[in-house]
């Protein structure tokens, strides 16, 4: 089964099983309205923390930023994570030829090893972003030790000649408390996304065409890959392949295309 398609057993177990939870409390013959009512309360709070662990634009307090604001409208965004490679310089020129400025959240590891193409990106209008150093997750780490990686990260890009946009993407979107403290003191706004489509999957182009275009909406940020985290000679044909009719298509669907550093 491709991630894809566990994802959304996943959810569906989700669902069925907080609706057996619910269904489970309300038939209690022994506890009181409000004893139902509190153990109800219990297990959403119980749940939402758990769903602010594992859903990267989950955030009930609006901190974690995912999609872009309602003006203007029919916009989307476009975005790529853990380059740059040596492939990226080919996303560059497609995105050229469409005339779409994207936003790469970079990894400062993957700068070093190809500081012409980081610096190429930049030129061509496109926003450089923070990923982090490497592709390690940092949801467990502490404040001191995400600010450390952040601060690295942001001196590396800017010593290769890039200073980056103070927006911060985690590695595999896992976040904390200390992730967002970390993010909020180096004044970098933490960025989910709202569509993935398993690009690093490697599926069939036509695939990752369907799931980027299909019932595609208004303030969509659409995470792409142009690396495979810290891989050094990542392959990323099938979404190099995909990139164009997905450009294509969100533009006859009447897209404009904005960065997130004016979001
Ligand atoms: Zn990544």
């Amino acid at each position: 089964m491709g991630a894809k398609a566990r994802a959304w057993v996943n959810r569906g177990l989700i669902v069925l099983a907080a609706l057996a939870g619910v269904g489970l409390i309300l038939g209690l013959p022994v506890a009181t309205t409000w004893g139902k009512i509190a153990i109800l309360a219990t297990a959403a709070l119980l749940g939402g923390m758990v769903a602010w662990r594992e859903i990267p634009a989950f955030d009930p307090l609006g901190r974690v930023h995912w999609r872009l604001p309602r003006r203007p409208e029919r916009a989307c965004a476009i975005t790529f994570d853990d380059g740059p490679s040596a492939n990226t310089g080919r996303v560059v020129e497609i995105l050229g030829r469409y005339q779409v400025k994207a936003t790469f959240f970079v990894l400062a590891a993957n700068a070093r090893r190809h500081p012409d193409v980081l610096r190429r990106v930049a030129e061509q209008g496109h926003t450089v972003a923070i990923h982090g150093v490497t592709h390690k997750k940092v949801h467990r780490d502490s404040e001191a030790s995400v600010e450390r990686e952040l601060s690295t990260a942001i001196g590396e890009l800017s010593a290769l000649g890039v200073p980056p946009a103070r927006l911060y993407r985690a590695p595999h979107g896992r976040k904390s408390a200390a992730t967002l403290r970390a993010a909020r003191k180096l004044g970098c706004q933490l960025w989910a996304w709202s569509r993935g489509i398993w690009d690093t999957d490697r599926p069939d182009p036509e695939i990752l065409v369907r799931r980027a275009t299909r019932f595609a909406c208004s303030r969509m940020v659409l995470l792409l890959h142009d690396g495979r985290g810290d891989e050094e000679h990542p392959d990323i044909e099938s979404m190099l392949a995909a990139l164009p009719r997905i450009l294509e298509r969100l533009r006859a669907d009447g897209f404009t295309f904005l960065t997130l550093d004016g979001a």
